[in-house]
């Protein structure tokens, strides 16, 4: 390899990073933080769309069943005369533009400046089909929608619920964290509705019935207010409903959700 670049990868939001070679485009892992000498097969194969066979140099245009190469201009005057001419016939609120979250913020930002420009607020971005959930039910239960503490306060952990996530096949790079923490004596629980590959790293693991969650989830509230396994004074100080709470899950026993999951 001649002399590396550090890149930080673009595939999520991990942020490893990786050292190019600008000659060969060969990737090898940082062995700084955040990714310690690890990456994970997106990361380790991340430039390989640059030399790919397939990969779109300009843009094609469909006539018939052939996709045929044009100009950068012809492109660009054609896709702005069709957008105007649908204004003109449909109005402003026909077009709807959609943005990526593999391209940078500032794309995005001109694109919904394009799109306002024309006259629309039909603006999105798949980050929101792929996170609204996640962030709507972050954002009610710690009241932001964001990850709550570095990666590094994994390590620290005496115990890890991991519950619906398999990263020992989906994120390598943060199950290595997992095991570092295991390693120090953290146990592992695993809840899933599948045998997954990160069970096989658990000191517990829970195979549900699919769509049974909510009851596993109510059965360990119920067993944690039963044997007041709770901080009183951060339930007083920080929540509200917490008799509602336990009204709520006063059937979740044990027994009813062994039966039910
Ligand atoms: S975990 Fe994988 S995809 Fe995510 S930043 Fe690291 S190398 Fe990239």
């Amino acid at each position: 390899m001649g002399e590396l670049r550090k890149v930080v990868c673009p595939y999520c939001g991990f942020g490893c990073n990786l050292l190019i070679d600008p000659k060969t485009l060969k990737v090898k892992p940082h062995h700084g933080e955040p990714n310690r000498g690890k990456l994970c097969p997106k990361g380790l194969h991340a430039t390989e769309f640059v030399t790919s066979r397939d990969r779109l140099k300009r843009p094609l245009k469909r006539i018939g069943s052939a996709m045929v190469p044009i100009s950068w201009g012809v492109a660009i005057d054609e896709i702005a005369g069709k957008l105007l001419e649908i204004r003109e016939l449909y109005g402003a609120d026909a077009v709807a533009f959609l943005a990526s979250s593999k391209v940078s913020n500032e794309e995005n930002y001109l694109l919904q400046k394009i799109a306002r420009l024309f006259g629309t607020n039909n603006i999105d971005n798949c980050a929101r089909l792929c996170h609204e959930a996640s962030v709507h039910a972050l954002k009610l239960a710690v009241g932001t929608g964001a990850q709550t503490n570095p990666y590094e306060d994994l390590e620290g952990f005496k115990a890890i619920l991991i519950w619906g996530y398999n990263p020992a096949e989906t994120h390598p790079v943060v199950m290595d964290y997992i095991l570092r923490a295991k390693r120090k004596g953290a146990k592992i629980i695993v809840v899933d509705v599948r045998e997954t590959r990160t069970m096989a790293f658990a000191d517990y693991k829970l195979v549900l019935r699919p769509g049974t969650d909510i009851t596993l989830a109510n059965t360990m509230i119920h067993v944690i207010i039963r044997e007041e396994l709770y901080d009183e004074e951060f339930i007083r100080s920080r929540t509200n409903g917490f008799s509602e709470v336990k009204m709520a899950v006063r059937k979740y026993t044990p027994e009813y959700a062994e039966r039910v999951t």
